[in-house]
């Protein structure tokens, strides 16, 4: 991720303010150094990075913390308000009727950003149509169908045509009931005079609300130039950074946005189309600093609740947060995980998690396989409402009738207890992890 270590080795510099109520100009200083260590080294502009730890210095020594704050609490406040400020607002993108241009270099991730804004918009309830004008990459348009098959979205593309504006119009003609409207463009290794003359001509036939560019996050300083050059000619509206789930740092297209006074409209974070997220600059930069982000956690368990079909149940994440954790709430998780993703992706997501609690967790504790799961959902299906909400107990003579009920082995009865009670001390751990301070601080 993004600036993966800022998180974890801010975190340990704080740490050493804890108990202080005062804080020293060398305390400052600590902080401010492994800010700038972990920003330069993920390719975020040098000059950025001092103006920013100019004002992260001077407001922490000029600023009087409110009454109760610890040191530690005061700081963290300054250096979150003032990495959100830097990764700046979020572009606008209502849900409405609109035409979106996608631009950008070859490979950057515009055909699978296209696919995955469309099936994004279409979980918001608005109808999508991708069109595809990119001639110029062999396969731009089979890949480009084949993921809009998957995001269940419209898809519009011409594979006998290489006339990228004549696809563009002739694709808005052809998708004209849907409501958002997103053009994929073709890019090139490098901007070229024919790259930006093409796409302004595209440009000019569309007549798009919005023009995002797509910046792979692994770009470095390269980002600045073409999002000036972009700019000029088709005018940005605001920034999509792809692959953030990787190894990329992510700090050149932070720059990039910064410098031409743009914003951010989306992440990717990875290949599959459901691996989206609206920018959202708070929980971007709660979950960099290991401070996890709720929001989005509900987000994504509400729409997994809803592709699990189950609308009456009104299943609540932060119940599970309180401590009653009950087989049910845990065959509600598995269900859901299924369209999550990865629960230790999710455990990312919830405050306290994202740092040193999930490395003391045991490997198997969040490893539940989908055929695990399976077998899971036939053994809660043999067990009584009773043994459901107070799994704990259940006794031997119980484990004997379901294990013959579901017809499977009383080892894998004992499994289920066993994964039950694991998820319940994972989740306790979590409540004691999390600091009053930092509780207050998210709820602001
Ligand atoms: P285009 O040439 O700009 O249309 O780029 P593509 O959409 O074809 O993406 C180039 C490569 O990057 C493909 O292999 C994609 O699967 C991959 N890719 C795109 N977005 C992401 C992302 O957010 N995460 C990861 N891991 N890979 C991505």
């Amino acid at each position: 991720m993004v600036l993966d270590d800022l998180g974890s080795s801010l975190r340990g510099t704080l740490d050493t303010l804890r108990g202080k109520s005062r804080i020293s100009e060398e305390d400052v200083e600590e902080v401010v150094k492994e800010i700038q260590r972990s920003l330069l080294q993920a390719d975020v502009d040098v000059s950025l990075v001092m103006d920013l730890s100019d004002r992260i210095k001077e407001r922490s020594l000029d600023e009087e913390p409110p009454k109760g704050t610890t040191a530690r609490d005061h700081v963290l406040r300054i250096v979150y308000e003032e990495l959100v400020d830097l990764v700046g607002e979020s572009t606008d993108i209502p849900l409405e009727e609109q035409t979106i241009l996608l631009a950008g270099l070859q490979g950057s991730g515009k055909t699978t950003s296209a696919a995955k804004m469309a099936w994004w918009f279409s979980k918001k309830g608005l109808r999508p149509a991708v069109i595809q004008t990119d001639t110029f990459r062999p396969g731009a348009y089979d890949q480009a169908k084949e993921m809009c098959r998957r995001a269940e979205v419209e898809f519009y593309g011409d594979p006998d045509c290489d006339d990228p504006v004549q696809i563009a119009r002739e694709g808005l003609e052809a998708t004209s009931d849907a409501e958002v409207h997103i053009v994929d463009t073709a890019g090139r290794h490098a901007l070229e005079d024919d790259l930006i003359s093409e796409i302004e001509e595209i440009d000019r036939t569309v007549d798009p609300d919005r023009s995002l560019l797509v910046l792979d996050a692994a770009i470095g300083q390269g980002a600045k130039d073409q999002a000036s050059q972009f700019d000029e000619s088709i005018g940005i509206d605001g920034v999509v950074i792809t692959k953030l789930d990787g190894t990329a740092k992510g700090g050149g297209a932070l720059t990039a946005v910064d410098q031409t006074d743009s914003s951010i409209g989306f992440l990717g974070t990875g290949e599959e189309v459901k691996d989206i997220e609206r920018f959202e600059p708070e929980s971007f930069i709660s979950r960099l600093l290991g401070m996890g982000d709720l929001k989005q956690l509900t987000e994504r368990v509400e729409r997994a609740m809803e592709e699990t079909g189950d609308e009456e149940d009104d299943w609540d994440p932060e119940d599970m947060l309180k401590g009653e954790f009950t087989l049910k709430d845990m065959q509600k998780q598995l269900e859901a995980m299924n369209n999550m993703g990865p629960l230790d992706q999710i455990m990312d997501m919830i405050p306290g998690m994202g740092g040193g609690i999930k490395d003391q967790l045991p490997d198997d504790a969040m490893d539940v396989t989908q055929d695990r799961m399976r077998r899971f959902e036939i053994i809660m299906d043999s067990m009584t409402e009773k043994e459901m909400e107070n799994p704990r107990g259940v006794g031997q003579t119980q484990v004997e009738r379901i294990a013959r009920g579901s017809g499977c082995a009383e080892e894998e009865v004992r499994e289920l207890l066993q994964q039950h009670k694991m998820m319940e001390r994972t989740l306790k751990q979590f409540q004691g992890g999390m600091d009053g301070d930092m509780q207050r601080m998210m709820k602001k």
